[in-house]
């Protein structure tokens, strides 16, 4: 068998970063800005999304069926039930894979059937299958890549940055928003590039509590930053809906 935890595991994910799977030259009118929560806990959709909704957007919500109503990194991850009710109301439910995998450690047809499995599991929920997809711990791989490219309308990864210009619509850049490692300073000024010279901005992180983990955010920190998305007038939505006002589509 063969074994695909391989030593060339970080020259293949180098490879995979350097590599465009599927180019593709943006063009957004305004700047936009997304926010995602991968896994996602509970305290993401009591949390998050209300102060989402306050600020008239939505969110996108990476979720992987097998963890559903258990604990992943001390924190309890919502139930079917919770991302229903968010896709009901007009959150984002993308693919994060069923078991949260490490798409470098799995074989081929390994993680595309887990990957089928978390994809009938959300169209059951939402109604509708997912739009976009977030690679579990960011991690990526050609195989990865290559396998699940063509399924997604655009997948994300955790590679700091706005995206503008040319991306990869199979590796989105993204960054993270976490109470321990990024300031409001360092955000501040991010928006200000983002307002200068446009593109796409994605957020991401994982719980949404007072006393958040060390990948999670506090819904204070959270206000903060919609409060300054708002104070420069910069329009929040969903990848999906972004995707879909690019003209990104799945090619399978
Ligand atoms: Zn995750």
């Amino acid at each position: 068998m063969i074994d695909w935890t391989d030593p060339l595991a970080g020259a293949s994910r180098r490879l995979a970063r350097a590599v465009p799977f599927r180019p593709f030259r943006l063009v957004l009118e305004q700047p936009v800005i997304s926010f995602s929560f991968d896994d996602f806990p509970l305290s993401a959709a009591s949390n998050a999304a209300p102060l989402l909704e306050a600020n008239d957007a939505r969110g996108t919500f990476y979720f992987a069926d097998a963890l559903a109503g258990n604990f992943e990194n001390g924190q309890l991850i919502a139930g079917q039930d919770v991302a229903a009710n968010l896709a009901a109301n007009r959150h984002e439910i993308g693919g994060h894979t069923s078991n949260h995998l490490n798409v470098q450690r799995v074989a081929p047809d390994h993680l595309v059937a887990d990957v089928a499995a978390n994809t009938s599991a959300i169209a059951a929920l939402s109604g509708q299958a997912p739009t976009s997809f977030a690679y579990p711990f960011g991690v990526v791989s050609l195989h990865a890549k290559r396998l699940l490219a063509p399924k997604f309308a655009g997948l994300r990864g955790i590679q700091p940055g706005i995206n503008r210009g040319w991306i990869d619509l199979a590796h989105l850049h993204a960054q993270e928003l976490y109470d321990v490692s990024s300031s409001l300073d360092s955000i501040g000024k991010l928006l200000d590039q983002l307002q200068r010279h446009g593109g796409w901005l994605i957020f991401y992180t994982h719980d949404v509590q007072p006393d958040p983990s060390s990948i999670g955010c506090s819904p204070t920190r959270l206000g903060a930053v919609l409060d300054m998305v708002r104070r420069r007038d910069l329009a929040i939505k969903t990848v999906a809906q972004t995707l879909h006002q690019i003209g990104a589509r799945p090619a399978s």
